[in-house]
């Protein structure tokens, strides 16, 4: 970044109206929405790493917006009011990207989520039984109708899985091609004017008269205003945030023969999850075998985690069978104390809208949008 020529400075990164740091989900719907509600704004996007590398490129693709244990536990933590909050974000934010790239081109499944319960969860499986009339009732004003949730359990022998007692049904959930979904923002974001820039890592953001002054390592730049949507890693750049990362293991087996998982899975209270990807099955989580350890923003795999997550492979999801793992990955999500994200006006000119709390699929075009719509008022 410091031998940049006159021509690099004055088409790409000079006289930017608005800046966003981070390239991800929540950054590139913001630049869109930017550029429909100021339209003569000239809007960049700077990405530290040459591909977005924090969760929207390493996430499973859920479009979900919480299976029954998952509500229950959020509506304990933050009331009934911030449960319905959420969920409506949830919802109208995959509404959103749905409109925004279309159901096609993000291979967008309506296929159902699953949530399984070992036996040993028997107790747990007939309070979220218990309660799925509870939420229908609840629900039904933000998904549009009263039948989302149902008892699935009479499914589990046709797929083979293992150690599952229970299973509850999640009619509205679907799930989505995440490579296909950010490379088609990408497109999008320069078809529209945005100009988007990787390898370009943000050092430091200092508010001045008027301006935000963005310093890279070699040139600064001002922008009458600036957009963080860099989630896990926001507290880099402004240190009182209230985020914390955590980071989620990922792997995928090789082709498997006949596989026939139809639908996104959730396991364990959600702390894992499975689906099936072209043949292959895809499994994620075990961040709670040690919080600690995963509240993390460095890239990694740990044995312990990698282990269960094989664990849970062989012995549950194709019970018996010892496929090949052809990748592994992590990615780093961001949690707080709050369901909500944070989307507000933190400095002068100086907007964030991060921490989507592991759910971002649904809930970042809707974040992008406020944060645009926030931006377009200021
Ligand atoms: C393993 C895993 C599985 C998940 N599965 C699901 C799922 O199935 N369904 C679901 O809804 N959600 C899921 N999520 C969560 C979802 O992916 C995130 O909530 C969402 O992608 C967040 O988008 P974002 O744009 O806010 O953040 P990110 O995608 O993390 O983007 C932030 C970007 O900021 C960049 N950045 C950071 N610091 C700087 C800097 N100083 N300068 C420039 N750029 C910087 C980073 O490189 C990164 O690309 C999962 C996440 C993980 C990690």
């Amino acid at each position: 970044m410091d031998n940049l020529s006159y021509w690099e400075h004055r088409a790409f990164l000079d006289e930017a109206d608005v800046v966003i740091v981070g390239g991800g989900l929540v950054g590139l719907t913001a630049a869109l929405y930017t550029r429909q509600l100021q339209p003569t704004a000239r809007v960049l996007v700077l990405e530290r790493d040459p591909l977005p590398n924090g969760a929207s490129t390493k996430n499973a693709g859920f479009a979900c917006f919480g299976s029954i244990s998952e509500l229950m536990e959020q509506e304990e933590r933050g009331g009934t009011a911030a449960l319905l909050g959420v969920v409506r974000a949830r919802w109208e934010g995959l509404g959103r990207l749905r409109a925004l790239l279309s159901d096609e081109v993000i291979s967008y499944r309506p296929e159902g989520g699953y949530e399984l319960f070992r036996p040993e969860d028997e107790a747990l499986a007939a309070t979220c039984q218990a309660r799925i009339g509870y939420y229908n009732h609840l629900l039904a004003p933000v998904i549009g109708r009263a039948d989302i949730f149902r008892e699935a359990t009479g499914q589990i022998p046709a797929l083979g899985l293992a150690g599952v007692r229970t299973m509850l049904e999640n009619t509205a959930e679907g799930s989505l091609d995440t490579g296909r979904l950010m490379q088609a923002l990408l497109r999008k974001a320069w078809a529209a004017g945005v100009t988007v820039l990787h390898g370009c890592p943000v050092q430091r953001l200092e508010p001045t008269a008027g301006a935000v002054r963005v310093h890279l390592a070699g040139p600064m730049l001002e922008a009458g205003q600036v957009l963080l949507a860099t989630n896990a890693f926001s507290r880099e750049l402004v240190p009182a945030l209230d985020v914390v990362p955590g980071r989620g293991q990922v792997l995928v087996t090789e082709p498997i023969p006949g596989l026939r998982l139809p639908g996104t899975f959730h396991y364990d209270k959600g702390y894992y999850y499975f689906r099936q990807v072209g043949q292959r099955v895809l499994l994620g989580g075990g961040r709670n075998l040690d919080f600690a350890a995963e509240a993390t923003t460095a890239p990694g795999l740990t044995p312990r985690v990698q282990q269960q997550l094989e664990r849970l492979l062989h012995d549950v999801i194709l019970p018996g069978r010892r496929p090949r793992i052809d990748y592994r990955w992590s990615g780093v999500m961001a949690f707080g104390s709050a369901l909500e994200p944070i989307i507000r006006e933190v400095q002068p000119n100086l907007f964030v809208a991060v921490r989507c709390n592991g759910m971002g699929v649904a809930l970042g075009a809707g974040s992008g949008w406020q944060a645009a719509e926030l931006m377009s008022e200021g």
